[in-house]
């Protein structure tokens, strides 16, 4: 940057000359930054055969989460916790393990560390309800220890029994699957996109067909007196409009609703079939 801004400050006061040392200048300096680009040092060599090596073929199951990821090197990738038992935060220790279809081991180990923890937690007394539910600034120092102790005694009893509730059945019937592989995976993920889209795209046809329906009816509205027989339009109603409209001569709005009601009676049963998981039609995406 140096070596541009030494050059930068005179293109104000520019000759023709100095413009060709400016664009000569450049064109060095964007030269050298492809050269760089281009010829990777000895490291980024080893890191790209590494990662080429440990790129995942497959998808698998953490075993202390249950979330579901890819497995370069055959471990799980570095994620983090989900939720299914527990609120932590940070990455997950299944990271690096062996995924759930291939092994069990690591989580029975820590189904026993829980175990243990558990039979041997301290029981803390309540402290009592207006301790529990003051805020620590409204307590004295005595009570502000004694809530603080409650609190982590219920974080740890209740983080290691929800994980053990979660587990031990989930060990209970384990064995040995195949892992998903990620072309499997990628055009699952995809297909689940574009049907989440396709059933957006459904819906927004059903409202707008609903939309152009009520319309149709409010002319109707205009045109013929509806009240007090018929006092506002809905899609249930809007045939009502239509045969009043008919009786009164006034064919055309009466036709327009009617026509507009099978359009939307067409996209709402679309829109509750692809919702239901009937595959969405290839034409309304
Ligand atoms: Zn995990």
């Amino acid at each position: 940057m140096q070596r541009l801004g030494g050059t930068f400050l005179p293109v104000f006061f520019l000759t023709k000359n100095n413009l060709n040392n400016f664009i000569a200048e450049l064109t060095e300096i964007r030269e050298s930054i492809e050269t760089v680009g281009m010829t990777p040092t000895a490291n980024q060599k080893y890191r790209k055969i590494k990662i080429m090596k440990d790129k995942a073929t497959h998808y698998g199951t953490c075993q202390l989460c249950g979330s579901f990821q890819k497995l370069p090197g055959g471990v799980l990738a570095s994620h983090g916790y989900n939720i299914t038992w527990g609120s932590f935060v940070g990455t997950c220790h299944g990271s690096g393990r062996a995924p759930f279809e291939q092994s069990k081991a690591y989580v029975e180990a820590e189904i026993v560390k829980g175990q243990r923890i558990l039979a041997n937690l301290a029981p803390v007394e309540h402290p009592g309800y207006m301790v529990v539910s003051r805020m620590p600034q409204f307590l004295s120092d005595e009570d502000k220890v004694k809530k603080a102790a409650w609190e982590q005694y219920c974080d740890i009893k209740g983080s290691w029994e929800r994980f053990i509730a979660y587990q031990v059945p989930r060990c209970a019937k384990w064995e040995p699957k195949e892992l998903t592989p990620v072309v499997e995976e990628e055009a699952r993920r995809d297909a689940s996109k574009k049907s989440v889209k396709g059933i957006r795209n459904l819906a927004r046809m059903r409202d707008l067909t609903k939309r152009e329906l009520i319309k149709a009816v409010e002319q109707i509205e205009k045109a013929v007196c509806c009240w007090p027989a018929l006092s506002y339009p809905t899609t249930a109603n809007a045939h009502k409009y239509a045969n009043l409209a008919r009786s009164a001569g006034k064919v055309e709005l009466a036709d327009d609703v009617t026509n507009k009601l099978a359009a939307f009676k067409a996209a709402k049963a679309n829109y509750d079939a692809a919702k239901s998981g009937a595959p969405v039609v290839a034409s309304s995406l």
